[in-house]
């Protein structure tokens, strides 16, 4: 199955009630063969609106920092943990992040990416499937599964917290290095494994 029959099978979901308020499901955009895959949170007020990913102001952020490292966003694809907006933006819960956790790991295995970026506390948690913090891990290559998983803050919190402008930018150059530096992920790996390159 491709990411267009993912679509059409998940694209009426009422397993969680956000199915009820969306205006939009968000499934994601991008490039079906992109060696990158971007993880953010759930759609805001815009991508509910449009049925497209980071399309607001945290969206321009991100596609300004892409292209600071030379990346357009027909390079890469972008995706969400939750493919429905949680009203007023509240926080995902863990029943609704479990409830759509399964189609953006189908997203992953059909786009069968090298590196899986994370944006902000609940994409790394739910990828990394432990409970640490952004501030601990971002910028500190894993592996899961098949992929390797570089965490970032997510770019909405350094619009709200102006000290994390300087940090995202210098994780962004890092992720440059480290996806100049070629490395391969291993096949399946079951546990999350930290590499400590940096
Ligand atoms: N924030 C996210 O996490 N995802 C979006 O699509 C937009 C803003």
């Amino acid at each position: 199955m491709g990411l267009q029959g993912l679509y059409d099978e998940i694209k009426n979901c009422q397993n969680c009630s956000l199915g009820r308020s969306r205006t939009n499901l968000v499934f994601g955009s991008g490039n079906e063969e992109a060696k990158i895959v971007f993880v953010g949170e759930a759609p805001g007020y815009y991508e509910d609106r449009q049925g497209e990913p980071f399309v607001g102001a945290a969206g321009k952020l991100l596609t300004e920092l892409l292209g600071k490292i030379g990346l357009k966003r027909e390079d890469v694809y972008i995706a969400n943990v939750l493919k429905c907006r949680p009203p007023e933006n509240r926080n995902p819960t863990p029943e609704e992040i479990e409830a759509c956790k399964p189609y953006l790991l189908k997203q992953i295995e059909i786009i069968k990416p090298k590196v899986v970026c994370t944006l902000g506390n609940f994409a790394t948690q739910t990828i990394l499937n432990k409970k640490v913090p952004i501030s601990k891990v971002k910028a500190r290559p894993a592996q899961v599964k098949g992929f390797l998983v570089f965490p970032l803050y997510h770019p909405a919190a350094a619009l709200h917290q102006g000290w994390m402008r300087g940090p995202l930018e210098e994780d962004f150059c890092k992720l440059k290095e480290f996806l100049d530096s070629g490395i391969e992920p291993r096949p399946e790996v079951e546990e999350p494994e930290q590499l400590d390159l940096f």
